[in-house]
């Protein structure tokens, strides 16, 4: 088990890594909320629920079962319209100030309930218990909530922290194989940008993290096959969301509300949401857009001579090793036009994060849209090869 401290100005609270975190909920709660009764709210998926309700009311005493609120899953339901009729049903229940909610399942679960915390009663408290992976190594901790807007993801929300993170790797075994992998590459952008050492253990131990047993073919090529789709060894993986979670609290701890340092956890999106937006959030998850945009930072990066052809080759066969990445079509030129959103952000300038080498990075305020056509071009034609 691993406990990590985030600590930021607003708040501080441990995010816990463990196997079979589900079954003790209960105790940790108590604990967390020691002398004050707070009547306790789940939201969650139907599908979530139904696959891991039993573990979860496990720990609860008949007298203190939590009230279970749904949100069906989808980022299209990642909406404000969501966040009312939570709040309506939330009254209805008899959820006071002192009440805990708790939010289960994965960054659409964990955003929208912590924004509903955030508002309710102007600010009640909860706790976070992602079942994605990139809930557990990103969404869960630092803060942000929200939901989208028709103009926009993530355009309306807030700043408001758990009260702690229980992450139990569990519960990992039922998430879609995608899901693992696309999870897995904030993993990737993680050692990428802050983390040499643990660059080396996901380029080391690909295929146990992955799940995969590896056997040599006819043509003494190396497969690699998952053992069963969706299940990994919980060993590794407990080992990389561990360090990915450093990373994260690490850099929020320095820099909570994006002025500086929190910006290098960015690196990829800018290309990355240009790619969800050029393929209408519907072809590829957010992890998978992540990565081909961190492809095409990666050449901007080498274009730049901030890395080198070696290092270089190194992350973008990592990247590649979580794939398969699904292929997509897009003009290299409409990719560009759609980063001009990025720009808007940031008072006109547009931050873009480079390597500078494995586990190292810098913000750009300078990357022209011309670097930017070299290298979606590049992504593109390096698609083509993959
Ligand atoms: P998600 O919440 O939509 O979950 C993905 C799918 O997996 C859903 O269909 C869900 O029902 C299912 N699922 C979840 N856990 C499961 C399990 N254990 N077994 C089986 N199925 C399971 O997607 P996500 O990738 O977890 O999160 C994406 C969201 O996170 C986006 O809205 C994004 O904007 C947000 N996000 C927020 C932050 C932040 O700092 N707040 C950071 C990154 C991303």
């Amino acid at each position: 088990m691993s406990s990590i401290r985030v600590t930021t100005p607003q708040a501080a609270y441990d995010v816990t890594i463990a196997p079979g975190l589900l079954r003790t909920l209960y105790p940790r709660l108590r604990k967390l909320n020691a002398g004050r009764p707070a009547k306790t709210f789940v939201i969650t998926s139907p599908e979530i629920w139904a696959l891991w309700h039993d573990r979860f009311l496990a720990s609860f005493p008949a007298d203190a079962q939590p009230s279970v609120l749904f949100l069906p899953r989808g980022e299209r339901h990642k909406r404000l319209a969501a966040v009312e009729s939570l709040a309506n049903q939330l009254v209805l229940a008899g959820a006071d100030r002192d009440s805990i909610l708790l939010a289960f399942g994965g960054g659409v679960i964990g955003d929208v309930t912590g924004f509903l915390a955030a508002i309710y009663m102007r600010g009640i408290r909860y706790v976070g218990l992602p079942t994605t992976i990139l809930a557990q190594v990103d969404s869960s901790l630092g803060g942000k909530t929200g939901v989208n807007l028709a103009a926009g993801k993530n355009l309306i929300g807030s700043f408001h922290h758990p009260l702690a993170v229980y992450s139990d790797i569990d519960t990992l075994a039922t998430l879609p194989a995608a899901e693992l992998r696309a999870g897995l590459q904030e993993a990737v952008k993680s050692a990428i940008i802050y983390d040499a050492k643990l660059f080396l253990y996901l380029e080391q131990n690909a295929s146990s993290i992955l799940g995969e047993s590896s056997h040599k073919s006819d043509s003494g090529r190396i497969e690699h096959r998952p053992s069963k789709p969706g299940v990994a060894s919980s060993k590794a993986l407990e080992k990389v969301i561990t360090a990915s979670v450093r990373v994260k609290a690490d850099v929020v701890s320095k820099d909570e509300k994006e002025s500086g340092l929190r910006m290098i956890l960015n690196f990829g999106h800018t290309i990355g949401h240009a790619i969800e937006a050029a393929t209408h959030y519907r072809k590829l998850l957010h992890g998978e857009a992540v990565a081909w945009g961190s492809i095409a930072a990666l050449h901007v990066s080498l274009n730049r001579g901030r890395i080198t052809h070696e290092d270089f080759v190194r992350m973008a066969n990592l990247i590649l090793r979580y794939g398969p990445i699904p292929a997509f079509r897009a003009d290299p030129a409409k990719l560009v036009a759609l980063t001009s959103g990025d720009k808007k952000k940031r008072s006109g300038r547009r931050a873009f994060v480079l390597t500078t080498g494995i586990g190292a990075t810098e913000i750009a305020y300078d990357v022209t849209d011309a670097e930017l056509l070299t290298a979606t071009t590049a992504m593109l034609e390096d698609m083509k090869q993959a």
